[in-house]
């Protein structure tokens, strides 16, 4: 167990922003800044703002360690960024980088891993916990034994690519019918398009027209205003999210599933077609139960939190 007191600074690095935190070891956030991620998004850009964050936190606080969520595929341990969707840094020593510089032990983790480590440590502590994030893509991070799982060199439990249909739609990643294609936010605009092509009198395509595109907001405006293709879709996408929820479920036995990212907003209308299909694709659910399906407790501060947790972990 880690001795309380110590401070630690958690940076989480996204397509949109860069948020930091200074944490102490039981997860409090007692210093927040954020910047926005710079335009060109490479490394020399990305590290100038993450060192002006440190160098900010510093002059408040007597930080003992340094930790990194970025979003890409990261090699563990030695912390370098290999490859990132949204942002342009490639073959980044992120954590060599920012050790020289700064004279502290620093950690660089994938975002959605530090993450899951702050959903399973804190709260309600799930030593065994899946967290699936469910944004533009579905992302996640897989928590064993209280650790975060990364497979031997850090890039694995890429768990939005587990493929339920082979002759599925197309996938960012390039696959065929990904967990990702039937169940993210990208799947959603999709669903909204083909309903508006197939009905454009319907509600979802005049909203489109009036929004000049249609996209999952679409979507869910159409919910809230009851129109009843809008909801079936809804429960289309829930249906695939617990199928794969499902899935890892029935791998891993885990204490809780825990959804994260942005379309865990909109609640119920996500989460109450999701645990229907993940009871009904449970695996010997009356001998193993069904793991419960529970919202995020920290949202889009989880990244940050989870680094410095990380960080905190090696000192
Ligand atoms: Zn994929």
């Amino acid at each position: 167990m880690t001795a309380p007191g110590r401070l630690a600074i958690g940076l989480d690095i996204g397509g949109t922003k860069i948020a930091g935190a200074v944490v102490d070891d039981l997860g409090t956030v007692v210093d927040e800044l954020v910047e926005p991620t710079p335009e060109e998004s490479d490394a020399e850009s990305v590290t100038a703002v993450l060192l002006s964050l440190i160098e900010r936190f510093r002059a408040r606080h007597d930080v003992v360690t340094i930790g990194v969520g970025a979003a890409g595929i990261v090699e563990w341990p030695v912390g370098r960024m290999l490859w990132a969707p949204n942002n342009a840094y490639r073959d980044w020593p992120v954590r060599e980088q920012l050790e020289k510089v700064t004279n502290l032990p620093v950690r660089v983790d994938n975002d959605a891993n530090v993450a899951a480590l702050a959903e399973a440590r804190l709260g309600e502590p799930y030593p065994n916990m899946v967290l699936v994030t469910v944004g533009t893509g579905i992302g996640g991070g897989l928590v064993l034994d209280g650790q975060i799982y990364r497979g031997p060199t850090g890039l694995g439990a890429e768990l939005g690519h587990i493929i339920l249909n082979p002759d599925g739609p197309v996938c960012g990643c390039g696959n065929h019918g990904c967990f990702e294609a039937y169940a993210s936010g990208t799947a959603l605009n999709r669903m909204g398009r083909e309903a508006a092509a197939d009905e454009p009198d319907g509600l979802i395509a005049r909203l489109g027209r009036e929004q000049g595109e249609v996209t999952g907001h679409t979507v869910v405006r159409a919910v809230e205003l009851g129109d009843e293709v809008a909801s079936a879709l809804f429960a289309r996408l829930g249906r695939w999210l617990g199928v794969g929820i499902a899935s890892l479920a029935n791998i891993f036995e885990v204490d809780a599933v825990v959804v994260g990212g942005g379309l865990v907003e909109t609640g119920e209308l996500l989460l109450a077609p999701a645990r229907i299909a993940a009871k009904e694709f449970a695996y010997a659910p009356s001998a193993r139960g069904v793991a419960p399906i529970v919202p995020a407790t920290f949202g889009g501060d989880a990244g940050k939190i989870g680094a410095a947790l990380l960080a905190l972990e090696y000192i």
